[in-house]
């Protein structure tokens, strides 16, 4: 039938690459960015493509292979997680890189973007395997990084542990201790209060704004969550401790949903256990693309990129999509969600609250001089409200959507950095 032919040509999945790019385009245009600034914004900086062998558990070598880009350092050292995965693309590395350009400039601390990613399946990996994959890697990336240059961090699946691997293996080889080479370390090992929940905390403050901008009371207000990793489902646990209702939650293997409110601290017991949320008692079971179309007021995307298509938006209820993960909503699905009224906040507002306390760590280390967490708190809070309004404040003035409003702000402080430093030689 000629419906579904035409559903199954939308659904073809969009290059992030593309999408990344077209997105600046986009606003380049509306900012009057000059051809110069706005070819040399559209490329990454420096692409670096290694190959990783590891001795595995069963006697054999496998090679992987890894990336690192970074995308810009006009406003100063180049930083972003690393991301081990089995769908990891060179595009999808430079994508994610260029997000964490705009995303650094947005909340206003003085990093560049990069980001780094390695073509593996860590849950079907051991530790030892992934200890030698990270260690190896990080020796392979160990020319282009470094605390005043390039500061890599977590992302998906790499955990504080694969941090503190990273951090090691850097000081060994140049002979003594350097925590400001890698964020969302340990705290043993230099980490700060706070990094662990920071994205879920910073998303926590944009939602509670859009939520005063709109009007809406926060107690009670349904929430739904896909991913629960890292983001999904420390937001889970702040956001029902705010007071929202959490009424849905999934992650790769499916999902849990309750529209009387899911006991989130049975819930995250119930994942840290089993490795999932499916099968947990409170609730009943439901896809994970069915949360994304879920009754709620504010839908909390937490996992991958293009989770948001032409197919779904239509169908989105949330009043407030509030994008933890990076790049979850492709552009036409941007278009049908603001032509709905439906406001997004978009990945470099919603969750740049990883990358703020990422930045307040590697300030404590390069200090070694340590903050309490109400501080660190309190001042991502300031960053993630001043992001907001300036967001916000964008949008009207352009009558664009918040994504927009977010790229105004952020390619403008760019380019700026890039004007005034003049093009070199
Ligand atoms: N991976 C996170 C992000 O996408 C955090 C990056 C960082 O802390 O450098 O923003």
């Amino acid at each position: 039938m000629t419906t579904s032919i035409d559903r199954s040509a939308l659904q073809a999945p969009q290059n992030v690459w593309d999408m990344a790019q077209q997105q600046l385009d986009e606003v380049a245009h509306l900012i009057g960015l000059t051809e110069g600034i706005h070819l040399f914004l559209r490329q990454p900086k420096r692409v670096l493509e290694v190959s990783v062998p590891v001795h595995m558990d069963d006697g054999r070598v496998r090679v992987f292979t890894g990336y690192r880009v970074q995308h810009n350092m006009a406003r100063g050292p180049a930083k972003g997680g690393i991301r081990f995965h089995p769908d990891v693309t060179l595009d999808e590395v430079k994508a994610l890189a260029m997000w964490m350009t705009w995303k650094c400039a947005l909340v206003n601390i003085p990093f560049g973007g990069a980001k780094g990613g390695v073509i593996c399946d860590p849950k079907a990996m051991s530790m030892h395997e992934l200890e030698h994959l990270t260690r190896r890697f990080t020796t392979e990336i160990s020319i282009v990084i470094g605390p005043e240059k390039d500061i890599p961090a977590p992302d998906v699946y790499t955990t504080p542990q694969i941090m503190a691997w990273i951090m090691d293996t850097y000081s060994m080889q140049k002979g003594y201790s350097i925590p400001g080479v890698v964020t969302g370390k340990p705290i043993a090992i230099g980490g700060s209060l706070g990094r662990d929940k920071a994205t879920a905390r910073g998303c926590l403050y944009v939602v509670d704004e859009a939520m005063k901008m709109l009007s809406l009371d926060a107690t009670g207000a349904r929430v739904a969550i896909q991913g629960f990793g890292n983001a999904g489902m420390h937001a889970a646990t702040l956001m029902a401790q705010a007071g929202y209702r959490i009424v849905a939650a999934s992650d790769s293997r499916g999902g849990v949903a309750n529209a009387s409110g899911l006991d989130v601290r049975g819930l995250v017991a119930h994942k840290t256990e089993t490795g999932s949320v499916v099968g947990f008692g409170g609730g009943e079971a439901i896809s994970n693309k069915d949360v994304l179309e879920c009754d709620c007021d504010v839908l909390v995307p937490a996992a991958l990129e293009k989770v948001i298509t032409a197919q779904n938006a239509p169908n989105i209820k949330a009043k407030i999509v509030a994008e933890a993960a990076n790049g979850p909503t492709l552009p036409e699905a941007d278009a049908i969600l603001h032509e709905r009224g439906v406001m997004v906040l978009p990945d470099i507002l919603a969750n740049a609250g990883g990358v703020t306390v990422s930045y307040f760590e590697w300030v404590q280390d390069l200090q070694e001089n340590f903050w309490e967490e109400d501080e660190i708190n309190e001042r991502l809070k300031q960053k993630m409200t001043r992001a907001f309004r300036e967001t916000h404040e964008q949008a009207k003035r352009h009558d664009v959507n918040m994504r927009t409003g977010a790229y105004a702000v952020a390619v403008e402080r760019v380019a700026e950095a890039t004007r005034l430093r003049g093009l070199y030689p």
